[in-house]
């Protein structure tokens, strides 16, 4: 993860376009910072002509309401990011952050509860009940306003899954940053839901989520920068940015080894059905 240094060069445009299905242009990066007009014409150039922001505290979901307001390539994501939740809690302002959320979540251009979940990576046991708490809120949320929900699950792939299944999954549940492994992913598509592969997947030593990726239905795949977090290989060590979707729709076109045109008509379609028209 590193939002520092020189940008990396725009890829190859892909010969189809597709959607950057989660990214947080509100975040600064880059030794130069380029502005989010700039990110997304050079994400345009490489065949990523549209976006899903996401804003996941109360600060960067208004400047998703207002960025969505702005830019036609993107639609906006909001929630309580599940760490942010365990903070909030202990502060006694998790409430009064949600309702902002849930307010948010009725903008016309915002389209996805995001991103909601558990983290047992950085938040100790401590914040456990908290975070159960806000996940369950997001998944009504989500229901209630009849929006597909994206997942950030680190480190709890079971108590991700078994907490989807008490609640009752929202109809369109999308894991963003997929991270586990081809049984959680057997699992995923059994029960409907999508996964969004990020550059991790591109990693030398990720092994393991390519062959995750490799038993993914074609049409429950979806692609994301996550920037300016988790550049794709072999670009590591840069900041990230939308136009680098494009080196993870390839590498998922080879490991499914499927034509690339294809895919990229898929992931783009399979977009549209979750998030409705741009
Ligand atoms: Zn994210």
């Amino acid at each position: 993860m590193s939002r520092t240094g020189q940008w990396p060069p725009v890829p190859e445009a892909l010969p189809a376009p597709i959607v950057d299905n989660h990214c947080h242009l509100e975040y600064p990066a880059g030794d130069e910072p380029r502005s989010v007009e700039q990110r997304l014409a050079d994400a345009a150039a490489a065949g990523v002509t549209r976006v899903v922001q996401v804003g996941c505290e109360v600060e960067s979901a208004l400047w998703t309401a207002d960025a969505v307001a702005q830019y036609p390539q993107m639609v906006g994501g909001v929630a309580i990011h599940p760490n942010e939740a365990a903070v909030l809690a202990a502060k006694g302002e998790y409430d009064d952050a949600f309702a902002t959320i849930a307010d948010l979540a009725r903008g016309d251009r915002i389209r996805v509860v995001s991103e909601t979940g558990l983290d047992f990576f950085r938040t100790g046991p401590e914040g456990r009940d908290a975070q159960m708490q806000a996940f369950r809120d997001h998944i009504a949320l989500a229901k209630e306003l009849d929006l597909p929900m994206q997942i950030h699950d680190r480190d709890a792939h079971s108590e991700v899954v078994e907490v989807l299944e008490r609640e009752g999954a929202p109809e369109r549940t999308v894991f963003h940053c997929f991270s586990g492994d081809a049984g959680l992913a057997k699992l995923a598509a059994q029960r409907g839901w999508y996964l969004s592969f990020a550059g991790t997947v591109t990693f030398k030593n990720a092994g393991g989520l390519r062959a995750a990726l490799a038993v993914t239905p074609l049409d429950h795949v979806l692609v994301e920068t996550d920037s300016p977090f988790l550049t794709p290989h072999p670009h590591r060590g840069t900041p990230n940015h939308p136009a680098l979707a494009a080196l993870t729709a390839r590498t998922v076109a080879d490991v499914l080894d499927e034509d690339l045109t294809r895919v990229c008509e898929a992931i783009n379609s399979t977009s549209e059905s979750l998030y409705g028209p741009w």
